[in-house]
């Protein structure tokens, strides 16, 4: 380790440093707001909105009804009726009763004031 000053080494550890800080520093956004908003207490979950977003719908309330039942069956009978709906529908999303979305669970557990 000749020949190498201790700011040479100080500036070569701070190099090392903000390049690790620069390549982990998506994660460390993501960790710290989340540390935030626990310490702010607001939940971590879903950011104190006390609602999550329907992952069946996206939030939307509504899903294309394109599933394995509608068919050409499906299509024939709306031929064979005069039906002018596209075969692609909407229909309230059964799992969110077309709300969008749900109660936050963690929020649901935490009894408050
Ligand atoms: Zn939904
Ligand atoms: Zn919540």
């Amino acid at each position: 380790m000749e020949g190498l000053t201790a700011s040479e080494i100080a500036g070569f550890g701070v190099g090392t440093l903000l390049l690790c800080a620069t390549i982990a520093a998506p994660k460390l956004d993501a960790f710290f707001s989340a540390s935030q908003r626990s310490s702010l207490g607001m939940c971590k979950r879903c950011g104190d909105l006390r609602m999550v977003p329907c992952m069946k719908c996206k939030g939307t309330g509504s899903v294309k009804s394109n599933g394995p039942i509608d068919l050409s069956v499906m299509d024939n009978l709306y031929l064979v009726f005069g039906g002018a709906e596209s075969k692609v529908k909407s229909i309230r999303c059964s799992k969110c009763q077309a709300k969008g979305h749900f109660r936050c669970p963690d929020c649901a557990n935490i009894s408050r004031v």
